[in-house]
């Protein structure tokens, strides 16, 4: 009998959906139908395939609001933003479908006149995905573009929380012309199928987003089969605020990426690092600010912030903003709690934390919450040295019209992404990663289709 999962809306704790979960040899049958579909899949000519993402892209927009209800049905987010996010998922089958046109190779002079030498690219084959619950559609779409793009066919896992957005996503490929074996995906938990899936021959590459010790472990399990591996892992983001920082666009722009998704992403400012002279001033204004976000369920009207995902996610917010209290923390605003832990459902108030200091947990765990902790800095290289103080190094922030404070800044920062007066840089056409514990290779951007890709040399002699 199949093993079935609910799946909850975790902003009233209530079941949407029973989901069935696949078994060991259903998951199995999956991956041996993706491999079989390769070689018919890599011989469609890429304008052909660039055609399907572009009518899979106007299906997903066609979609639009069925998708992104969805979404903040089974993730709690903001409708907005959901809808936001299916806009976002779309740019990047949008730009891929572009990509999938420019697989270029090149020739090289060879060192005989009796020698030609090419090289091309072709796809790497079956490519399988886990993806977490927080971007349900942007996270499946930035890996199953660039895939389907190169020419390999795809499975992807997304996380049991949020399965429906994808599920439905898959749907609309496969109504848009994508061959149903080109693109599928399996339920059931990380665990089990994540080894199945680095256990399997047929699987040649791996693209994880999710949690840095789950990415270390899958890139452990891929090394048996020598498969490739993208990895977009947690991050810590540090936000910086020089003296001379336009103080209310800054505060706009914390507020936009700390807040958003209930401070439930790994490029979210988590670490707000102000200049001592205008600390106060600018924590003032953003607690004031912050104190306007409206906390709800995010189909109502209005809502800024929807709930925590899970107990999990919210009692790892609360031990840590009772830790920075215990050591000395400021409440500005926040601290705040309203849940159910009957009903399942998990809402915490926009929290804003000064005089944050580096024996804190917040400042080494990644929060996954709406909780801005404030720290001071007089120098600019200690704000570096703060910044670059944990193992990850996904997304920096900094605010200043100072061309040479952004340039030291931009130059001794170690993060894969860095939002020089931008607080929101990411973008479809643009590389996405992590350096450090945050992760391995690059999705989005003309980087972002290479690690679907094999390099193969010609040598062609005797000529
Ligand atoms: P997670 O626990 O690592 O889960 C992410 C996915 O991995 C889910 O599908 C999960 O399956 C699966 N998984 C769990 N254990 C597994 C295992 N042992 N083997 C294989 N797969 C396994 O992460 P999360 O806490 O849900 O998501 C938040 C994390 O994702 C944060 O650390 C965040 O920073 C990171 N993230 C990174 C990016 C980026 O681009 N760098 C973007 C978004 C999120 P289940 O369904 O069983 O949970």
């Amino acid at each position: 009998m199949a093993t079935m999962f609910n799946v909850y809306n975790p902003a009233t704790g209530e079941l949407i959906e029973e989901v069935t979960a696949h078994t060991e040899g259903e998951i199995k049958q999956a991956i041996k139908k993706g491999h079989l579909a390769f070689k018919k899949w890599a011989a469609v000519n890429a304008h052909e395939r660039s055609k399907l993402l572009r009518s899979w892209s106007q299906k997903v927009q066609e979609n639009k609001e069925s998708l992104a209800k969805t979404m903040t049905l089974e993730n709690g987010k903001p409708l907005a933003e959901s809808l936001g996010e299916v806009d976002y998922a779309t740019s990047y089958i949008d730009w891929y479908a572009e990509e999938a046109k420019r697989i270029y190779g090149r020739t090289i002079p060879a060192a005989s006149e009796s020698k030609r030498i090419t090289v091309s690219k072709q796809p790497i084959g079956l490519v399988a995905a886990i993806t977490p619950w927080n971007f349900p559609a942007a996270m499946m779409t930035r890996k199953a573009a660039p895939a389907l793009a190169a020419g390999c066919t795809f499975i992807v896992k997304p996380a049991v929380e949020t399965p429906l957005t994808t599920i439905r996503l898959i749907e609309l490929a496969h109504e848009a012309g994508i061959p149903t074996d080109a693109i599928q995906y399996v339920n059931g938990r990380g665990s089990v199928v994540g080894d199945i899936f680095t256990s399997s021959e047929f699987i040649r590459k791996i693209t994880f987003t999710g949690s840095t010790p789950v990415g270390k472990q899958l890139i452990k399990n891929s090394a048996d089969t020598v498969k490739h591996v993208t990895m977009e892992l947690g991050g810590h983001a540090p936000l910086i605020v020089a003296e001379d920082a336009d103080l209310d666009f800054a505060v706009t722009q914390t507020i936009g990426s700390k807040f958003r998704n209930a401070g439930q992403t790994c490029v979210c400012a988590n670490r707000i690092i102000v200049h001592e002279s205008v600390l106060d001033v600018f924590a003032d204004k953003l607690a004031k600010e912050v104190q306007k976000l409206k906390v709800g369920n995010g189909l109502e009207e209005g809502t800024n912030v929807g709930p925590i995902i899970n107990k999990k996610g919210y009692e790892k917010i609360v031990s840590q903003v009772n830790d920075a209290i215990e050591k000395g923390a400021q409440v500005l605003t926040g601290n705040k709690y309203d849940t159910d832990e009957e009903k399942g459902y998990y809402f915490v108030h926009p929290t804003v934390l000064k005089n944050v200091n580096s024996t804190m947990d917040i400042m080494h765990e990644e929060t996954f919450g709406p909780v801005a902790p404030i720290t001071s800095f007089k120098e600019i290289e200690e704000a570096v040295e703060i910044a670059n103080s944990t193992p990850f190094g996904l997304a920096a922030y900094f605010f200043t019209n100072n061309y040479k404070t952004g340039m030291y800044l931009h130059d001794h920062l170690d993060f894969g992404i860095i939002g020089w007066n931008d607080g929101g840089p990411s973008a479809a056409h643009a590389p996405f990663g992590g350096m450090k514990e945050s992760g391995l290779g690059r999705e989005g951007g003309i980087e972002g289709i290479e690690p679907y890709l094999e390099t193969k040399y010609l040598s062609v002699g005797n000529l």
